[in-house]
């Protein structure tokens, strides 16, 4: 169910719990700043979710409160993981839901990395 992004944030939400270890993922990369991992119902050959470390409700609120040190961070684990997922060379996609209008699931800001095949027009 889509979430509200202007809530506080609630840190018993999914990827918070995957955070703590609490519940297992499919890890990709992890630094300071942000978490990669395995989408749990891939819609494209690659689908990586990447999530700072911090606890941001959606990317609105992330770029209203995060330290410029985090955004930088968590910028670059996108960067990296996409490069290290061999993406570059035939492009991808990344996107991050904000709230009910965009169907935002978890309360917790995620970038998903789509690619690994051709991905199409972009949804209105
Ligand atoms: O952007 P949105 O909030 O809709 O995306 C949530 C994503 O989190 C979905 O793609 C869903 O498959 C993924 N998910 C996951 N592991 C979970 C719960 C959700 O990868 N345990």
């Amino acid at each position: 169910m889509p979430i509200d992004a202007t809530l506080p944030y609630d840190d018993t939400n999914i990827f918070a719990r995957i955070l703590k270890g609490e519940i297992p993922c499919r890890k990709v990369y992890e630094d300071e700043y942000a978490l990669a991992f395995h989408d749990i119902a891939p819609q494209a050959p690659v689908h990586i979710l990447v999530i700072p470390r911090g606890a941001y409700v959606s990317w609105d609120d992330f770029s209203a409160r995060a330290e410029p040190a985090e955004i930088a961070g968590f910028v670059r684990a996108v960067g990296k993981v996409a490069r290290d997922q061999g993406l570059v060379g035939d492009g991808y996609r990344l996107l991050a839901n904000v709230g009910p209008a965009a169907g935002q699931e978890v309360a917790h800001l995620h970038v998903h990395i789509f690619g690994g095949r051709p991905l199409g027009p972009m949804l209105a």
